[in-house]
């Protein structure tokens, strides 16, 4: 038996870890100083009433001989993926429902997806970005070459010309930068994918945050049914991170090589899943309901308003950053040329604020730092004030 000598390649992920180890043994040292955590990814609000209503009423009906559910389709259940049709069509994008595909979060299908595609195919990521994308690929031994994200292109890279790349990855609203591409930055993706053949793999986890009239899926750019993949989530639209539930859509119009990809996916999902639980499905249609529209979007709100609070404190203070407004991730500049991890140290030890280092994001990350909008607005408020005290001097 030989292992996949490919996992031996991936680098250790000291992020979170690090960051853990060095808050609590900073908490041990001063007992008598209060954390402020703005490096969480998670969400902190609970599930909204119309979603908590649909869970209950779904686990009831599995107690009934007449309405219980066993094996669903591994596609998932029609009335979710017609609410999820729907809500593409009000961004002008019309989906057949066989071209949406149920899963239980966008992390897995991101990595899951790439059994569709020969080891052979060169992948381009940018730096810096969500590190699954690259771990994945790592793992199924494929080439992965970076396209840089950094203050003068605004964290959104376009396409080069001289770079050939058989799979684009593209995160919009970015974790973590928060930049979003316009239709124009799409547009030439799309149409550097069309020209190479390429396929794109576009991460709309965040896409609930975009307020500014941006896309928020590439299928509103033209020809992008033919070149794209695209991957949604409810954990950050409607806080399921722990419920798990999210979509991924392949357009029958997706051919390469004379194949439909729509098909090698449903023959993948079929094979190797077995569906999402049909009382999560139930709770995340009724995040598409009328009252969960409303109270989902009040939790939007919420961290949009904690975005709101940091982004005008860095204003103030004149630092610059990406996000904040589309996104619930704010990407600043480290003050006075401090590399990620000092500034860490810096705004732990003087302000008692936890962030997370950019430089864990890729190397172009070095120099910034993240701040997140999951926190409540008591402690946000109180973690802008510190900030502003200690770097406004
Ligand atoms: N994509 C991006 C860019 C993310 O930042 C995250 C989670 O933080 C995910 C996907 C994972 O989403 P899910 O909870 O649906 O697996």
């Amino acid at each position: 038996m030989k292992i996949n000598h490919h996992y031996l390649e991936l680098e250790q992920s000291y992020l979170f870890t690090t960051i853990a180890h060095k808050v609590s043994a900073f908490q041990a040292a001063h007992p008598e100083k209060s954390i402020i955590r703005l490096g969480i990814g998670d969400v902190t609000l609970p599930l909204c009433g119309a979603v908590v209503k649909a869970l209950e009423d779904a686990s009831a009906e599995m107690g009934v001989k007449e309405t219980f559910h066993g094996y669903g389709p591994e596609q998932g259940y029609d009335f979710l993926k017609q609410a999820i049709a729907d809500y593409y069509q009000e961004k002008g994008v019309t989906l057949a429902l066989d071209e949406i595909f149920v899963s239980d979060g966008a992390k897995s299908d991101v990595g899951n997806i790439l059994d569709l595609f020969d080891a052979d195919n060169t992948v381009l990521v940018p730096d810096p970005v969500y590190p699954v994308y690259v771990d994945t690929n790592i793992m199924a031994g494929r080439k992965v070459i970076f396209a840089d994200a950094n203050a003068e292109n605004g964290f959104l890279p376009l396409p080069d010309e001289k770079v050939d790349a058989d799979i684009i990855y593209i995160c919009s609203p970015n974790n973590p930068t928060g930049a979003v591409y316009d239709r124009e930055g799409l547009q030439a993706w799309v149409n550097y994918a069309k020209e190479r053949n390429a396929v794109i793999l576009f991460d709309a986890a965040y896409e609930c945050f975009v307020c500014d009239g941006s896309p928020r899926s590439i299928y509103e750019i033209e020809g992008a049914k033919e070149v794209a993949i695209e991957f949604c989530s409810f954990s950050k639209t409607a806080g399921f991170t722990g419920t798990r539930c999210g979509y991924t859509i392949v357009p029958k119009a997706l051919v390469r090589e004379g194949v439909a990809l729509n098909g090698l996916w449903l023959r993948r999902q079929t094979t190797k899943f077995n569906g999402v639980p049909y009382i999560v499905q139930k709770g995340a249609a009724a995040v598409f309901s009328p009252e969960g529209r409303k109270e989902t979007l009040a939790n939007i709100d919420y961290y949009r308003e904690n975005a709101k609070i940091l982004a005008d404190t860095l204003d103030r203070i004149g630092i610059r950053y990406t996000g904040g407004k589309n996104s619930p991730y704010i990407w600043m500049e480290c003050p006075n040329g401090m590399k990620s991890w000092e500034f860490f140290d810096y705004l732990l030890e003087n302000a008692g604020v936890v962030g997370t280092p950019g430089a864990g994001f890729g190397k172009n990350g070095e120099g910034f730092f993240r701040l997140t909008a999951f926190n409540d607005h008591e402690n946000t408020k109180a973690a802008a004030k510190r900030i502003e005290e200690l770097l406004g001097k």
